[in-house]
Order: C-alpha cells, then sequence, then structure tokens
C-alpha cells in the first residue's frame, strides 16, 4: 500500500500519495494546527483512495486516484483514523 503524505497551499491542506498542482510539502503538526482551528474550512475524503483534504472545497480531480468527483464530507474522527492508517 502506498503510503500517504501532507502538502499544503495558502490555508488548504491535502493528504495522498501525489499533490494537487502547486501544492508543497507540509508536516503533521500544521494539520494538526489547521484541525483545532477550521474556520469555514471543511474536512474531506476521497471514497476511492481515501486521500484527505482540508479546505473550502475539495479538489475536483482527485490527485492519487486521479478520479474526479470523489471527495465526500467526513468527520474529524474519521479523517484522524485515516492519518494513522496511511501516515508514512
Ligand atoms: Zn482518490
Amino acid at each position: 500500500m502506498p503510503y500517504k503524505t501532507f502538502f499544503k497551499k495558502q490555508g488548504a491542506f491535502h493528504f495522498g500519495v501525489n499533490p494537487p498542482p502547486v501544492f508543497e510539502s507540509a508536516e503533521k503538526p500544521e494539520v494538526e494546527s489547521a484541525l483545532k482551528n477550521l474556520k469555514d474550512r471543511k474536512l474531506w475524503v476521497c471514497s476511492a483512495c481515501s486521500d484527505l483534504h482540508i479546505g473550502l472545497k475539495p479538489p475536483r480531480e482527485c490527485p492519487t486516484c486521479n478520479i474526479v468527483g470523489k471527495f465526500k464530507e467526513t468527520s474529524e474522527k474519521e479523517f484522524k483514523m485515516i492519518i494513522d492508517k496511511f501516515l508514512e
């Protein structure tokens, strides 16, 4: 199973094998900090490959599985469980 890592762009974060376009590397503490202060951002999960996203909207196309339209909102509990399962 390929491992996933964290990426960021402005206030958005992504957890996947591949980053969305123009996202750069991020560290787990940055993601934990974002989870504690989401403001208008929501939590998203790709229902095909379990990539995660924090942002106002999810990517249209998942950068890891390349399927369009698979992101749905998720809970903080599921979000954290998926990180533990897939983190490098
Ligand atoms: Zn995916």
